[in-house]
């Protein structure tokens, strides 16, 4: 379900700014983690390794499995799943299938019509295209909804909140403009699309209306299909409401698995349904609602790419909303395969990408499981030649990611003690196409993961993976910063908010985790649209299927090395360094809001806000706020400090001591250490609020939705002006950093012995 976040914009002169010269691997030095013996043989096995992966195959894979729609229990759902399986079979894992049972609500009554100026049926429907076969199965497609809204049969009259966020209301309420009784009709964009309801309700709005404009994904950006890849006016973005930023996976049994005989929720108390009904519309339905609202013209920032003057209402328009689902329990199929560990059999390698979609689902997600399935392969491959990874690997496809990443958070939570204990990494995909490899994660494994990237050709320039990577990294680097840019050992990754399957091991169990696709080059538009098929994607992304060669090669080496190394490869240098990042900007927005304060204060004193208001249509006129204190951020910046210094001993004894002839036997005290490490900078009462999730560095945003926030107690608790929380949130992330600044230095000394 992720959307991306984050989409390289690069010039031309960018990459012609890439070297066309074709690198082969070559490797200079060692593999991270691996002695000089090791690294060698283990390259040996991972040349082998990626000439396996076929395009071919990929796209048969994709055909196969695209053919029909496969959302949660649709018939093709558990055809898939039981295919996957034997496809894991074949090639030689010990693999079955685990299931769960989950709420799953499915639309019952969609109705949206215009009483008011004058009648407008909305269609509701996307409707079959020419030369696209998998377009008219519309009798086995789940209709445009939003899962996990609640029943509602509300009329109100209409108004346009732009993006639904906190800042929209407030510029809604300088205008003296409520939603009170209203229903709210937002753009799709900028927050994640739950958080808009929310926001919603909570300003006393009865119902919310989400679509898409083509501003965002449509007619601005390309040919709209199946012309060209862009959104259609009758292409809707499907999706989850549900209210993630509480817990994830199944809303009835919360923190544990959805077995056979969990103690459920009674519907009545589940919290994380939206309040208000919601209903997700297309921009040939939305136009003539938003052309009929009367009112204040919106903003030039509120306005989209619709031919129409964007007025806020309310006004004379006036509409009718109804939503009904089934709220039935479904099964989710995952499907999960292992090849059992050589030497530390306990220690887990988890990948995984999940096999459901809203619809036929090409792009999300058969194109990040297709990948997987060939590195499956390979691996079962290399299997049969005689390697044996010393640690035991899991491959999963998971059932159910779209409403909630239920499969793979039933899972997790059902072998939770499990994981937490044994789990090295868990390396994730989901949506990919063609550009540029993305990759977000745990910071202690940023280095680890450049290594990576240097072993792997890009596809369609010969360069290595990172060589690009780099290069776009540098031009987008403002002038200030580019030679720091260039003079960075390692590539930064993102942190993880949230929007696929790691969720629930990053952020609830404290499992270091990635996340990994290529985008930037190929079309976009059809992201959870009945338009999300083999066609779109065969003719508009990755059409020779290379790049989920490269997703592959990269994903598969990455997980032979987890597996493989004879110390787990984490390293804490980048991680000190991106905390000491996030700390600086936590002061900046602290000390900008701060000065915001004062500015505001002085012009409400001096009337400028009254002297700059229309008098024929004045605006709402603010009042004093209160200062912002100075915090106290010394106890974090110590912590910091002792993390960095911790991070660059043991990194210095690490590259050391693999130099010297040893074995991985030598080093199962200090791999039982390691894995212990991010562990450290969870807590186990959870973030304010949400006690599920448990890590103090990484979490989806309160009021973001997918976007992440870092330090995310202390963040929101600055953003929300409750200075108390946010000096007592950051005693508990300095004590989380000065326990791992510990672990790291007890795991130098364990490296000296
Ligand atoms: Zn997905």
């Amino acid at each position: 379900m992720r959307l991306t976040s984050l989409p390289l914009v690069v010039s031309l002169a960018a990459i012609a700014a890439v070297p066309a010269t074709p690198i082969t691997i070559a490797p200079s030095g060692d593999i991270l983690g691996f002695t000089p013996a090791s690294s060698r043989a283990e390259q040996e096995w991972e040349t082998k390794f990626r000439a396996l992966p076929s395009p071919a195959r990929m796209r048969a894979d994709m055909k196969r499995l695209t053919a029909f729609p496969h959302h949660v229990g649709s018939p093709y759902d558990r055809n898939n799943a039981e295919w996957l399986l034997k496809q894991f079979q074949e090639a030689g894992w010990d693999a079955h299938i685990e299931q769960f049972d989950v709420l799953f609500p499915t639309p019952k009554e969609r109705k949206l019509e215009m009483i008011s100026p004058t009648r407008f049926v909305a269609k509701l429907a996307e409707p079959p295209v020419p030369g696209d076969p998998t377009s008219y199965q519309t009798s086995q497609q789940l209709p445009p909804y939003n899962a996990y809204s609640i029943d509602g049969d509300v009329t109100g009259p209409l108004v346009y909140v732009n993006y639904g966020l906190p800042s929209d209301y407030d510029e809604l309420a300088r205008r003296g403009i409520s939603v009170k009784g209203a229903i709210v009709i937002a753009r799709y964009g900028r927050s994640w699309r739950g958080v808009k309801p929310k926001i919603a309700g909570e300003h006393g709005a009865v119902g919310c209306i989400i679509y898409s404009d083509p501003a965002d994904d449509g007619y601005t950006q390309d040919d709209t299909f199946p012309v060209g890849p862009a959104r259609a006016p009758y292409s809707v973005q499907r999706g989850s409401v549900m209210e993630m930023t509480l817990y994830q996976g199944d809303p009835l049994t919360p923190g544990v698995g959805a077995t056979k005989d969990a103690k459920r929720l009674p519907l009545k108390d589940v919290k994380v349904f939206t309040k208000i009904p919601v209903l997700p519309i297309g921009y040939a339905d939305a136009k003539p609602l938003l052309s009929a609202i009367t009112g204040d013209v919106a903003p030039r920032d509120w306005r989209g790419a619709l031919p129409i003057t964007y007025k806020i209402g309310p006004g004379r328009a006036r509409v009718h909303l109804v939503v009904k689902s089934n709220w039935d329990i479904k099964p989710v199929y995952d499907v999960i395969a292992r090849i059992t560990g050589s030497t530390q059999p306990d220690q887990l390698v988890i990948r995984a990408n999940h096999h459901d979609a809203w619809v036929n689902g090409a792009d999300d997600p058969v194109a990040g499981l297709v990948a997987e399935l060939e590195e499956m392969r390979a691996l079962g491959a290399l299997k049969m030649q005689g390697w044996s990874p010393k640690r035991t690997i899991i491959y999963a496809a998971w059932d159910g990611e779209e409403p909630a990443v239920l499969g793979s958070a039933e899972w997790a939570e059902t072998h939770a003690a499990d994981l937490s204990e044994h789990a090295v990494a868990y390396l994730n995909s989901d949506n990919s196409g063609r550009g540029y490899l993305s990759v977000s994660g745990s910071h202690i494994l940023e280095k680890f993961i450049n290594g990576v990237a240097r072993d792997v050709i890009d596809p369609e320039t010969g360069a290595t993976l990172e060589r690009r990577m780099r290069a776009a990294e540098e031009m987008r680097a403002p002038a200030a910063r580019r030679e720091a840019t260039r003079k960075r050992a390692d590539l930064p990754i993102g942190a993880l908010g949230s929007g696929s399957d790691y969720t629930t091991f990053l952020q609830h169990l404290g499992i270091p985790s990635m996340d990994l696709g290529f985008y930037g080059e190929g079309g976009r538009g059809s992201y959870h649209s009945a338009y999300d098929d083999f066609y779109w994607y065969t003719h508009f992304s990755d059409t020779s299927f290379v790049y989920a060669r490269a997703l592959a090669q990269t994903t598969g080496m990455a997980v032979m090395r987890l597996a493989d190394a004879d110390v787990i490869p984490y390293d804490y240098t980048d991680l000190a360094e991106t905390v000491q990042g996030y700390v600086g900007e936590l002061k900046r927005l602290a000390s900008g809001m701060a000065a915001d304060a004062v500015e505001h204060n002085r012009e409400v004193r001096d009337s400028t806000f009254i002297l700059t208001t229309d008098p024929r249509n004045p605006m709402v006129a603010p009042t004093i706020e209160p200062d912002v204190p100075k915090l106290d951020f010394s106890a974090l910046d110590s912590a910091t400090a002792a993390l960095t210094r911790a991070a660059a001993a043991y990194n210095t004894t690490f590259t050391h001591a693999l130099d010297a002839a040893t074995t991985s036997e030598n080093y199962a005290a200090l791999n039982t250490q390691l894995i212990k490490s991010e562990h450290m900078l969870t807590s186990d009462a959870g973030l304010p609020g949400r006690p599920w999730f448990k890590h103090l560095l990484y979490a989806p945003g309160v009021n973001t939705g997918y976007g992440v926030k870092t330090i995310p107690g202390v963040r929101e608790a600055i953003e929300a002006k409750n200075w108390t929380l946010a000096t007592s949130e950051m005693a508990r992330v300095s004590a989380a950093l000065n326990a791992e600044a510990a672990l790291v230095t007890n795991a130098t000394a364990e490296l000296r012995r």
